[in-house]
């Protein structure tokens, strides 16, 4: 059966490298969204947790109640406002002045700052009346965040965001002292704003998610960290046969075999999540033999006859042939492939 490997020294190798420029490990919270973009939630929060973080990010509720047994908090980035009262471990993104007011009572919340991304949260000239309302509500105000448009491009609006932001920080702050709220976290970074970041300054933590995977997304011209990709997808042999030469594999029969040749099936195709490549364009394997035919929903043909290959164990050349980001790669890997920590 087709399988994914997660290499343990890989992340504790990355969360080393990232903890060091945050500052320690309690700046660093670890982005688990999207099934930890495809390597399997709840196993890597449990390594994630073994490693020492105590702060972890995830997509929506549902993935906070997987793994809220094991950290401090669990922030939910992107959901709908639930009718429901959570955990007191689990806090809510609160992206809009509407979702503060749609909120239960009480509830833990990190408001969310719209510095330039204009993707998600409230704008600079809505922070008095936020703040109002949260004290009103007695929301738990635990942090305040925002999020940048251009991290890893090579230009100025990293810069340009941060300072707003550091200027809502100081507004905010004031509002706080005033209100006698309890300290409250400050985030703003990804990993690419960690990596090309001097200082986190006084930001309580990084979001740190695609890095600690293994992948830096800074322009090249950076100089960067040494990085590990932490997963690896392994396909196993179906079936072998020999290929009489002229003879023609697979849908559409586009790979035709210039030679006798010894060929097998393996079991992954693009319904495990793998993006499905059309025949014309080989892929390469991690040991760099190439695919033979079109990739079939469960399935796909290869040269030789070994048991398992692993069809690859660095996302960037993947992303390249399918123009693609390298995070798209893993994260659409189906949650039902078995994951075995190595
Ligand atoms: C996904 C996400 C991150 C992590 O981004 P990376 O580039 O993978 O480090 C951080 N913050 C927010 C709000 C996100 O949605």
């Amino acid at each position: 059966m087709a399988f994914i490997t997660l290499n343990k020294a890989h992340l504790f190798h990355n969360l080393d490298t990232l903890s060091a420029k945050a500052g320690g490990k309690q700046k660093v919270m670890a982005v688990l969204k999207d099934n930890a973009y495809g390597h399997g939630l709840r196993v890597m929060a449990e390594l994630c947790f073994a490693y020492g973080l105590r702060r972890v990010a995830v997509k929506n509720i549902e993935e906070a109640m997987v793994i809220a047994d094991l950290f401090d908090e669990v922030l939910v980035l992107v959901d709908t406002v639930s009718s429901q009262k959570l955990p007191q471990n689990i806090s809510f993104s609160a992206h809009s002045y509407e979702m503060l007011e749609a909120l239960v009572e009480g509830e833990s919340i990190h408001l969310s700052l719209d510095t330039g991304m204009h993707r998600n949260g409230i704008k600079e000239d809505e922070i008095e009346k936020a703040m109002a309302l949260i004290v009103a509500k007695k929301l738990s105000l635990k942090g305040v965040f925002t999020h940048f448009r251009s991290s890893d491009e090579l230009n100025a609006e990293f810069f340009w965001q941060r300072t707003l932001f550091e200027r809502a920080k100081k507004r905010i702050k004031i509002l706080a002292k005033a209100y006698d709220l309890p300290e409250i976290s400050f985030h703003c970074c990804n990993s690419a704003g960690l990596l090309r970041t001097q200082t986190l300054g006084d930001d309580a933590f990084a979001r740190v998610g695609i890095a600690m995977y293994g992948y830096s997304t800074l322009h090249p011209s950076f100089t960067s960290l040494e990085l590990k990709p932490v997963l690896a997808l392994w396909a196993e042999k179906l079936s072998s046969r020999v290929l009489k030469k002229g003879e023609r594999v697979g849908y559409g029969g586009v790979y035709e075999a210039p030679e006798d040749e010894l060929i097998s099936t393996y079991d992954i195709g693009y319904g495990d999540g793998f993006f499905r490549f059309n025949g014309l364009e080989p892929v390469a394997m991690a040991d760099g033999r190439l695919s033979k035919g079109r990739m079939s929903m469960d399935s796909f043909c290869l040269g030789g006859d070994a048991q398992n290959v692993c069809m690859f164990d660095n996302a960037n050349a993947l992303a390249k042939q399918f123009k693609t980001i390298n995070y798209e790669i893993p994260t659409k890997l189906s949650s039902t492939l078995k994951r075995i920590v190595i």
